[in-house]
């Protein structure tokens, strides 16, 4: 089946219950089935045919899963794009999928207005000037016509977060994100009758095809918060009685911080909480565990390449295994920790993790160089780098990319950046390393520190001192004012490399 008739069928089945909530009003299964139909007749007379890519970028509301269905009913591709991206990031993605149409929020006319890219525009849900209103041309759209989706038809074209460099675009069928759903639902058993939160911006991988996909699969709600906020997200939990939330650890981490009444909001609506798409120490899992009084706390690993879908560490695993990303892939998925000899790596030690999925990606987009060295016999190799423990557990260490050899020892990045982080005045910290004649590689630090804190490299090297061996003390502190970040919060450490260099 391909994704518009896992709609159809719902609508078939719950045609008069809620697939969404947004604002405290709902949109039933039949009225975005009906919806979705009208959005693909508006696109074909728009001239959207088989094979097009759509450029979608917003928030998250009703308009972005009408708008992604009708792209998909017209036969078309999805290219989400995240909304906090500035107009040359997006001209680039517009540029690289070669997208027909760029359907975007009304309330990001101020990018669109600086755009290079000559593709025609349209506002999903609010007036603006000199651009066609899709939502309010919906109702006199012309009837769609049918086309013909195959199951391994492309769906989607997903831009991976640009961490390590320039975004790739990884190719999704409606096969490869139909499993990654499927693998969403079952690993936290979802039934019709969950209430998905979706404050996490559906534009991205987990989301989008592990969460919404997994929901809709099953004939469940999807709770739509605009943006998230952390009080906002408490008061949709316990307003819409949510049940399953999946979000960064930061989204966890905020409203304890920035919400005082946490504790009177009534969260025991919730059976699954997931959290993944970045590092976590096992301290603060455990942390938010007894905060959130739950002990239903899953963590899941990925990238956008695997649709995203990954390994979990599931909640009777936590505590046991408090900072691992879990000991096995999902159901479906195999994976294996290999060293850089290309052997399998065995207790105690650290290798690049290698992933197979039925939600893999078709390669990257126009790039099949790059799709050539991310697979080795249909493994995709993450370019994660991750310790096994005497159970098969994997604990993420680094990144291939960032991992540092000076001297012929290695030396992991995010071992020397949580052990700088652990100093008061340090409010952020990038470790990496500077190519050297005779060393090969010395490690740097570039340190952002907190208002109002000092410290100097004698300070830091002597905090140090009696935590890390020698080799892994920077031989050099840089102090900055801030460090470059994605937009999903990720530093990118290229950036810093190149200007090191
Ligand atoms: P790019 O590939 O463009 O450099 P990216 O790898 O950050 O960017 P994503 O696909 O969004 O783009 O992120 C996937 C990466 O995020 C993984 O390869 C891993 O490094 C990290 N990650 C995801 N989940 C977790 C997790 N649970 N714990 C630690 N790291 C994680
Ligand atoms: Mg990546």
């Amino acid at each position: 089946m391909n994704l518009v008739e896992i709609l159809e069928l719902n609508a078939r089945k719950f045609g008069q219950k809620d697939c969404l909530r947004y604002n405290g009003a709902g949109l039933t299964f039949g009225e975005l089935n009906d919806k979705a139909s009208q959005a693909a007749g508006l696109l074909q007379s728009w001239g959207i045919a088989k094979g097009d890519r759509v450029g979608l970028m917003s928030f998250n509301t009703p308009a972005y899963v009408i708008a992604y269905y009708g792209i998909l009913r017209a036969g078309g591709v999805v290219v989400p794009i995240n909304h906090k991206l500035q107009a040359p990031e997006v001209d680039y993605i517009l540029a690289h999928s070669r997208a027909k149409l760029l359907l975007a929020d009304g309330a990001l006319a101020p990018v669109l207005a600086k755009l290079g890219s000559p593709v025609r525009r349209a506002a999903l849900d609010s007036d603006v000037e000199g651009l066609d209103r899709f939502e309010a041309l919906l109702e006199g759209a012309p009837p769609a016509q049918p086309v013909a989706v195959a199951d391994d038809d492309p769906a989607q074209i997903l831009y991976t977060s640009g961490t390590t460099g320039k975004p790739k675009g990884c190719q999704h069928t409606h096969q490869t994100v139909l499993f990654a759903g499927i693998t969403g639902a079952l690993v936290v058993k979802m039934d019709f009758r969950d209430r998905l939160l979706m404050a996490m911006p559906i534009w991205h991988s987990s989301p989008l095809n592990n969460w919404f996909m997994g929901i809709q699969f099953v004939g469940g709600c999807t709770v739509l918060l605009r943006e998230y906020h952390p009080l906002h997200f408490l008061e949709a939990v316990q307003q819409e009685k949510c049940t399953v939330y999946f979000g960064a650890p930061i989204s966890y981490i905020l409203p304890l911080q920035m919400v005082p009444h946490f504790d009177t909001f009534d969260l025991s609506s919730m059976r699954c909480w997931i959290y993944g798409g970045g590092p976590i120490s096992g301290d603060v899992a455990l942390d938010l565990m007894k905060r959130y009084q739950s002990e239903n706390f899953y963590q899941v690993y990925g990238m956008t390449e695997a649709g995203p879908t990954g390994t979990t560490l599931f909640p009777w695993e936590q505590v046991d295994k408090a900072g691992s990303i879990g000991g096995q892939g999902l159901p479906g998925a195999d994976v294996k920790v290999m060293k850089f000899d290309g052997t399998p790596a065995g207790a105690g030690e650290t290798g690049e993790i290698w992933l197979k999925a039925p939600s893999m990606m078709k390669g990257y987009l126009d790039d099949p160089q790059a799709t050539a060295e991310a697979f080795e016999d249909g493994w995709y190799k993450t370019g994660d780098v991750a310790r096994v423990d005497e159970d098969g557990y994997m604990f993420i260490v680094d990144r291939s990319k960032d991992m540092i050899v000076t001297g012929g020892e290695n030396v992991y990045s995010k071992e020397v950046e949580d052990a700088i982080a652990a100093n008061p005045a340090v409010m952020e910290v990038a470790v990496l390393g500077r190519p050297h004649n005779e060393w090969g590689e010395t490690v740097v630090a570039y340190v952002v520190l907190k208002q109002g804190e000092s410290a100097d490299a004698k300070d830091l090297e002597g905090f140090l001192a009696d935590k890390l061996a020698r080799y892994k003390i920077p031989r050099d502190f840089l102090f900055v004012d801030e460090l470059p970040h994605t937009p999903t919060g990720k530093i990118m450490k290229y950036r810093l490399r190149e200007e090191s260099a």
